[in-house]
């Protein structure tokens, strides 16, 4: 009898022969009958640790979760083929309506859009110029960018992965005496904006007095919905930002909006196009639908109702443990980036006998697990990743472990 192993590397071989043995063959494979195969929970087949994430977006976190919606949209496209530029011409269109960009892209994150959008700054449309990035030597392109020092604090690896280096400024007058031939971009990172000495609308402006593109990194910041569109009103050439923090897209999902020439720029460094230093920042079909989806229902969303959920779940938590003796607790919202109700605990060590990091690994190793922020000092916290109901979780897990340690 022929064995399955034999059988797979036939059909390999002779493909038609699929045909003949399909229906005698357990192949759990769309080349098979559409058999639907017994869910499982690879989650749980791998013993992976699922938590409550009372910390927030972050990426090591997987995110954000996705919903409805945007899994149901990256399912059906899954079981159909189309033109992957088809697919992003056409939700480009719809994204840079919503956003009021004349053009827009589906990146692999945020991070990816700043590295294909300066791509796109340096090539222009000339398809030599693509294939040698990123070696800028002896070419007539562009290599440098002008950043705020402050807002240099690491994501701007994104930028030097083109071949172009960071000109570091702190005053309007460096950065006017910085600018020169090889300025390709002046590069903004909005949740650092209070940090630098420069602001938006100056640095727009200087943009367009050298004729030299601008880009800022939203990357976190919205909420505001608005800042999704506010930065291509106020005139930057490029803005980026994450699909898979608060807007709830795929993780490896991000939007890249701007200027319709440097669009069409970027996209001859994006897949399919290979001989590209973006070919390795490939979103597929469903993901670039999904994050679509994502977008379109976050601008719909009733942010006031939302933001009105997240404090009640603030004060839920906020309330089981304000009143433990030594206990202090703060509430407030991040103004630029992660803009969410958020609080932060601190206690009096003398009267809570706890650190740290033994709280964050009571609550990590508890049944169900948490994951809350360690700070400095205390923890904080944020409410919009959960889910209806963890809060009161939430609440009692912390309210145990102060009054456990408690002296
Ligand atoms: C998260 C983040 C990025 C990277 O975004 P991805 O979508 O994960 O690629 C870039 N810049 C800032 C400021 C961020 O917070």
């Amino acid at each position: 009898m022929i064995n399955r192993r034999t059988l797979i590397k036939h059909l390999s071989a002779m493909p038609l022969l699929g045909g003949l043995f399909g229906s005698a063959v357990p192949l759990q494979s769309v080349l098979a009958a559409p058999a639907k195969a017994a869910s499982r929970n690879v989650l749980k087949e791998l013993g992976l640790r699922t938590f409550i994430n009372a910390a927030g977006t972050y990426t090591a976190m997987t995110g954000s979760l996705m919903e409805d919606d945007v899994v149901e949209t990256i399912n059906a496209s899954s079981k159909e083929f189309v033109m992957l530029d088809d697919v992003q011409t056409k939700v480009g269109e719809k994204i840079a309506a919503l956003t009021h960009a004349e053009s827009a892209v589906v990146t692999a994150g945020c991070f990816s859009a700043m590295t294909l959008g300066l791509a796109g700054v340096l090539t222009g449309m000339d398809q030599k110029k693509v294939e040698l990035l990123p070696h800028l030597e002896g070419t007539d392109m562009k290599s440098e960018v002008i950043a705020q020092k402050a807002h240099n604090i690491g994501y701007s690896h994104a930028l030097t992965n083109t071949g172009c280096k960071i000109i570091q400024v702190e005053t309007l007058e460096e950065a006017e005496k910085a600018i020169n031939d090889k300025t390709a971009l002046l590069w903004f990172l909005n949740i650092q904006s209070d940090k630098g000495k420069i602001q938006h609308q100056e640095w727009v402006n200087l943009g367009k007095k050298h004729n030299i593109p601008t880009m800022i990194d939203i990357a976190a910041d919205v909420p505001p919905v608005e800042n999704l569109w506010k930065f291509n009103d106020m005139g930057f050439d490029l803005v980026c930002v994450s699909g898979g923090k608060a807007m709830r897209g795929p993780q490896s999902a991000g939007l890249l909006m701007g200027k319709k020439q440097y669009i069409a720029a970027a996209r001859l460094s994006m897949p399919p196009r290979g001989s590209t230093i973006g070919r390795g920042m490939k979103v597929n079909k469903e993901e670039i639908l999904g994050m679509y989806v994502a977008l379109d229902k976050f601008i719909a969303t009733d942010h006031q109702k939302e933001w009105k959920i997240l404090e009640d779940r603030v004060a839920t938590i906020s309330g089981a443990v304000k009143g433990i003796n030594g206990i202090t607790v703060e509430t407030y919202a991040p103004p630029l980036g992660n803009h969410t109700p958020t609080m932060r605990v601190t206690w009096d060590t003398g009267k809570i006998n706890l650190t740290t990091k033994t709280l964050q690994e009571n609550l990590r190793n508890g049944n169900p697990s948490i994951e809350v922020v360690g700070e400095p000092t205390g923890i904080s916290m944020t409410t919009w990743m959960l889910k209806p109901g963890q809060d009161k979780i939430v609440a009692a897990r912390l309210k145990e472990e102060f009054t456990k340690a408690a002296v």
